[in-house]
């Protein structure tokens, strides 16, 4: 028999029979950053069938602090994250079958995602609150659980969304911290995203298992530099009138409305723009135009960088661009469609 999981086989609520069922699972993480990066690597180490990873970003300097499957050449070639973690995870566990995507998690992808290769579970590693309540959406129609994580500081929290079960997301609102630092202010320590990836990755190997009774079933959130612990139960938040849960849902965060098509990235200085309809760029081509213009254009197969003085310009082959050394929407627009029309 395989070696490879013999551990992991040897506890025993997983045993052989678990390992079974890990080995067929599909597992869906939604962000390759820090969270992401390690539920994946945790997750293709225990052996699952298949991972799905959606990425909008691509690999830069300070991401290398906390983001366990990037290196530096990644960073120097500017990798489209979801690029740089197949191509690691792939040496790791060469068995499992992945699935990189290079894009926004929206509701049209994620309903696509949801409904076409039926993951099993969702691991929300994103870094905003709309790309979470258009997961959580989606959880409740399409009936798959997610595990929401979070962290910013020393600071991270946690809970296991079960449709039909638990309050969700949208339920849970008023319970969980609002406002507060964001990874713009306050910085973020890796040790913070270890403890999340790993109250996160113990759910998800639960729930593929079957083992459903020792789900942790309380919202826990804790501070490992200042020391504090807490899981509270939340059961009793589960509103029935509820727009994503409740008796008669409309998921609010389906419909076309409330899909943005511009969005100010967090702690990252950038705003993203998405044009109407996707386009197909010949990356190539498009670097000549920019350099017949006098300007230092980049391009690898995924993306191109041009430098605009205090800008950078970044646009990917379906139109969809980056525009860094700005938080301001407007500003962004003027350089997108001065260049992209
Ligand atoms: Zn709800």
């Amino acid at each position: 028999m395989n070696e490879r999981y013999s551990r992991q086989q040897l506890f025993a609520p997983i045993g052989k029979e678990g390992q079974q069922r890990i080995s067929i699972k599909h597992v869906l993480i939604v962000g390759a950053g820090a969270l992401g990066t390690g539920s994946a690597e945790a997750l293709v180490r225990a052996g699952i069938g298949q991972l799905t990873l959606i990425d909008r970003d691509y690999v830069e300097w300070s991401n290398l602090q906390r983001q366990q499957l990037y290196s530096e050449e990644d960073a120097k070639q500017r990798l489209p994250k979801a690029i740089a973690a197949k191509q690691r995870l792939e040496r790791i566990n060469s068995d499992v079958s992945i699935q990189a995507i290079i894009g926004d998690a929206n509701a049209e992808e994620l309903e696509r995602i949801a409904s076409e290769l039926k993951p099993d579970v969702i691991i929300d590693a994103t870094d905003n609150f709309e790309t979470r309540m258009t997961i959580n959406d989606v959880s409740c129609k399409y009936r798959i659980p997610w595990i929401y994580g979070a962290c910013v500081g020393s600071y991270g929290l946690s809970y296991t969304f079960l449709p039909g079960e638990t309050p969700c997301f949208q339920c849970l609102l008023e319970t969980l911290p609002a406002g507060g630092p964001t990874c713009d202010t306050a910085g973020i320590i890796s040790p913070a995203v270890q403890m999340v990836v790993a109250y996160q990755v113990a759910e998800a190997l639960k729930l593929l298992v079957g083992d459903k009774s020792s789900l942790r079933r309380k919202l826990v959130s804790f501070d490992v530099w200042n020391n504090q612990y807490a899981a509270i139960r939340v059961d009793q938040v589960k509103k029935s009138h509820c727009p994503s849960c409740g008796q008669h849902p409309t998921y609010p965060y389906l419909s076309y409305e409330m899909q943005t098509k511009t969005a100010v990235l967090c702690g990252r200085d950038s705003v993203q723009i998405r044009p109407a309809t996707k386009r197909d760029y010949d990356l190539q081509e498009l670097a000549q135009l920019f350099l017949r213009q006098g300007l230092v254009a980049e391009a690898n197969p995924y993306l191109l960088s041009v430098s605009l003085g205090d800008y950078r310009f970044v646009i990917f082959q379906d139109g969809r661009a980056l525009i860094h050394g700005t938080k301001d929407i407007q500003t962004a627009k003027t350089i997108y469609y001065r260049y992209l029309g």
